[in-house]
């Protein structure tokens, strides 16, 4: 398998190479073209397997790079995960004139303002102040395309007690957004999550 087959934009092909991928992982090799296809999408992965690339190959390649709307969210446990998923997205993108952002609690708000009111393509932050700026009308999710709940397992459990947020997120988001999960395990939250708010997933497992 390669990344050529997959009929790629040529400067997200461009990013792919030049940040050092030279062929797709099995996760990749099986999850990008459905994510593309745009059918809701449970991939069981690990990290280190390559999932953060492929979400991040996926919204890259569907993104409309002429509107300056808000198209893809994603939702991660940790500060640090969505700081590093959004570094990921500016580099694989660096081609495409990608705008992402990081919104994770501990910055002041009015940085992240500014940055979003320039027009951004992709959010990737922790639920509550995502939540947060949704509520304020300061993230606007009326032409998201793409959700993605990255380490689903942890961000649904109970020790981060982001569930609930989770479910306000999904109530701001229009009906038709394509959700993709990622997730280690597959646990019985998981699954409520993906009865409620997907449609005819594609399971993938590797
Ligand atoms: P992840 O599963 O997203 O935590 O990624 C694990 C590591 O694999 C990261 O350092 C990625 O940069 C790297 N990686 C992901 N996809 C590929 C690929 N197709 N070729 C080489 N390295 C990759």
């Amino acid at each position: 398998p390669t990344f050529e087959a997959m009929n790629l934009k040529d400067d997200l092909l461009r990013g792919i190479y030049a940040y050092g991928f030279e062929a797709p992982s099995a996760i990749q090799s099986r999850a990008i073209t459905q994510i593309i296809s745009g059918r809701d999408t449970i991939a069981q992965a690990q990290s280190g397997t390559g999932k953060t690339a492929t979400f991040t190959i996926g919204m890259l390649q569907v993104i409309d790079f002429k509107s300056k709307e808000l198209q893809s969210l994603i939702l991660s446990p940790t500060r640090e995960l969505a700081k590093q998923i959004s570094q990921v997205v500016c580099n694989l993108g660096d081609y495409m004139n990608i705008s992402a952002q990081a919104i994770t609690g501990g910055k002041t708000m009015q940085m992240d303002n500014k940055k979003l009111s320039r027009g951004t393509h992709v959010v990737s932050g922790t639920p509550g102040r995502v939540l947060d700026m949704i509520k304020r009308r300061i993230l606007n999710t009326r032409h998201l395309k793409l959700l993605v709940l990255d380490e689903a397992d942890e961000l649904l459990s109970e020790t981060l007690g982001f569930k609930q947020q989770i479910y306000d997120i999904f109530a701001k988001l229009p009906t038709s957004v394509q959700v993709v999960v990622v997730s280690a395990t597959m646990s019985r939250d998981i699954l409520e999550i993906t009865k409620k708010f997907m449609s005819d997933p594609v399971k993938i497992l590797v």
